[in-house]
């Protein structure tokens, strides 16, 4: 069976990053779960619908079957209706969007349907992250990580890579965890879980500690 690597964690932990290093040292593949709700929350944008109506989300649930997520751990590629928009879903405007779609249940039962469907064909592992993998997506995952830094240090290190105002990076930092908060509980670790805290850990330190909790 495929080695399952669950790995969540609050806006700005560098999960991202850290997870497909992690996922190349290994030789697994690599599953960036917030991708989905991403693209989703693209696509209700480009139609000129606000992600904040459960009804418009859930209308854009149609469209889930289009969606293209590769796995590839050298890099992601993320397609929905056609459009590539790997690069798009990265956006202020999406970040500032996406909890509107994260909060809709019917939304996170459909994408989770598409994620454990990957984790199960997965070969000869995956390394998936996102806010409710260790307990809702892959709950019996081999290795189950909370990975956690203090958030001044994960504001400094989102304005480190969007730059921009460092105040106001953090104030939707803040309000994003806020708000995603509400809906799953990526803040304390779940029984079984181990809490990674990389505020005192370089990025290749970070990674070794997750890589080690594999193959120790
Ligand atoms: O990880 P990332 O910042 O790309 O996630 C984008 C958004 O997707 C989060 O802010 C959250 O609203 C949602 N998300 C989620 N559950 C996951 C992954 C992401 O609710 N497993």
């Amino acid at each position: 069976a495929a080695t399952v690597v669950a790995i969540d964690g609050p806006a700005g932990s560098g999960k991202s990053s850290v997870a497909r290093a992690v996922a190349r040292e290994l030789g697994f593949q690599f599953l960036d779960t917030g991708a989905a709700y991403r693209a989703l929350a693209w696509l209700i944008l480009e139609r000129g619908g606000d992600t904040d109506d459960p009804a418009t989300v859930i209308g854009a649930l149609d469209s889930l079957d289009s969606l293209e997520l590769t796995v590839d751990a050298s890099g992601q590629r993320v397609a929905i209706a056609g459009h590539d928009v790997t690069e798009a879903i990265r956006s202020e405007r999406i970040s500032a969007a996406v909890s509107g779609v994260a909060r809709t249940l019917p939304a996170r039962e459909a994408v989770n349907v598409r994620f454990r469907a990957i984790i199960a064909e997965a070969r000869p592992g995956i390394v998936a992250e996102g806010r409710d993998i260790t307990t809702v997506v892959a709950p019996d995952a081999d290795v189950r990580v909370l990975l956690t830094a203090d958030e001044a240090v994960r504001i400094r290190r989102r304005f480190g890579d969007v730059g921009g105002d460092e105040r106001q990076v953090g104030a939707r930092l803040a309000a994003r965890d806020a708000s995603d908060a509400k809906v799953v509980d990526f803040l304390s670790a779940a029984e079984g879980v181990t809490v990674v805290d990389s505020t005192d850990l370089t990025f290749d330190e970070t990674v070794e500690a997750i890589v080690r909790l594999v193959t120790e």
